[in-house]
């Protein structure tokens, strides 16, 4: 059968765009979606920020969100209302469970579980090629699944390991989410502890380290988030209720070796959509999904259809991830200066590049610049 639209990969981006395209005119097309995965699992906790909760949190859970964020430094601790903000939370399963209901809701999609092997140009049409089921092509394939070892693997990742505790005694602060409790890690490295607290003894611990090694043994990150929960907690005895791990590269460059066809869409953090230098890529997808069925609808091609980021802010993820790469020791100062001399909305709306240039330089300007010259001397794109 030849499909109108064959979307691989129903993570994040696949089912974010079957979502937005079942709200749209295009809603009726003939449409075949491949994972090799039921997606039911909580394998993720995604965090966003912005006014309302976006029109594709799942509606089948109690909203989870935050108006403070905060930021820790040895002694330092800023914490920052999110003024006309809130830091939203989403699990995955929810998020799974949501989208999957209105897909099922609908008689024109088939849902194909199987892993997809390739995806080739043949008789000038791109063909996906699958484990069990043979070939299948449509009119236009929207692929998000990483079918292509990384080009170049000298690349700065964050590599993190979370774990949701519930313990006896009271140890968090509900009011706040803490984005950054930076630990001493290696000369090389930046680690900092990300904490979003439910209640005063239950919350997601997550150990994040920035680093060019190849490979980070799962039980170094563990011993490190034992640690921080034991000695910067002071709790003894929990009950872990969820884990989470994760690895993004954090680079301006696109990693993922393509077979190029106007007809072939990439989505999700193989289309760019993951911010370098935060690894933020939840709401961005959001954007690029409705930016693509748009393009769609106005049968528009090209760059209609990929996500393209503004140069500026590639430029300052580069001038940051030069900083993370050169000079990992003074990135907690960066961070704590931004966060000390500006307010929570700007900082995020920063993060989120959806800041106007004069923006950017009132925010900018507030920073010691002595890093900043350093890095743009040797600047250079990561
Ligand atoms: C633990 C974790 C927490 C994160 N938290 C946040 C956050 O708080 N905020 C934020 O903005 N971003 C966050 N991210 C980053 C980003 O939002 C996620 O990685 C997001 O899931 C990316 O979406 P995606 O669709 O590109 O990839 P994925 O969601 O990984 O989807 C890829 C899909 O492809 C399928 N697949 C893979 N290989 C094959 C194959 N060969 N055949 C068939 N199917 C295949 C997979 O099963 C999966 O369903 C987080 C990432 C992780 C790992």
């Amino acid at each position: 059968m030849d499909y109108d639209l064959v979307v691989t990969g129903l993570g994040c981006a696949g089912l974010s765009f079957v979502y937005h395209l079942l709200n749209s005119p295009l809603k009726n097309q003939r449409i075949l979606l491949i994972d090799n995965d039921p997606k039911q699992k909580n394998d993720r906790t995604w965090c966003y920020w912005s006014e309302e909760p976006l029109e594709i949190h799942p509606k089948n859970s109690p909203l989870v969100s935050w108006n403070n964020i905060s930021l820790k430094n040895g002694s330092f601790t800023t914490i920052k209302p999110l003024v006309d903000l809130r830091y939203f939370q989403i699990k995955s399963s929810d998020f799974y469970a949501s989208v999957t209901e209105k897909i099922h809701a609908a008689d024109n999609i088939t849902w194909m579980l199987d892993s997809v092997t390739d995806i080739i140009v043949r008789d000038g049409r791109p063909v996906v090629t699958t484990l069990n089921n043979g070939t299948v092509t449509g009119k236009k394939i929207l692929n998000s699944i990483p079918l292509c070892s990384l080009k170049d693997k000298n690349y700065l990742k964050q590599v993190f390991l979370g774990w949701e505790i519930e313990t006896s005694s009271a140890c968090f602060d509900p009011s706040r989410v803490i984005l950054m409790d930076f630990e001493t890690a290696l000369p090389s490295e930046t680690a900092f502890v990300y904490i979003l607290p439910h209640t005063k003894k239950r919350a997601l611990v997550e150990y994040t380290l920035f680093t060019k090694e190849p490979f980070v043994a799962k039980t170094l990150l563990e011993s490190k988030l034992k640690k921080y929960i034991q000695e910067k907690l002071g709790v003894d005895e929990y009950i872990i209720n969820y884990r989470e791990e994760g690895c993004i590269p954090m680079t301006t460059k696109n990693l993922y070796t393509e077979v190029k066809h106007p007809d072939l869409i990439s989505l999700g953090s193989v289309a760019g959509c993951t911010k370098p230098s935060t690894g933020y890529t939840f709401h961005t997808i959001q954007k690029h999904s409705k930016q693509v069925i748009d393009a769609l609808v106005e049968c528009k091609g090209g760059s209609k259809l990929d996500w393209i980021r503004k140069a500026r802010f590639s430029f300052y993820d580069n001038i940051l991830l030069n900083i993370a790469t050169r000079w990992p020791g003074e990135l907690p100062f960066v961070f704590q200066d931004l966060f000390k001399k500006n307010n929570g909305q700007d900082i995020l709306d920063f993060l989120n590049e959806e800041t106007t240039f004069l923006q950017e330089l009132s925010i900018l300007s507030r920073l010691k610049f002595k890093i900043f010259i350093k890095s743009l001397l040797r600047y250079e794109t990561h």
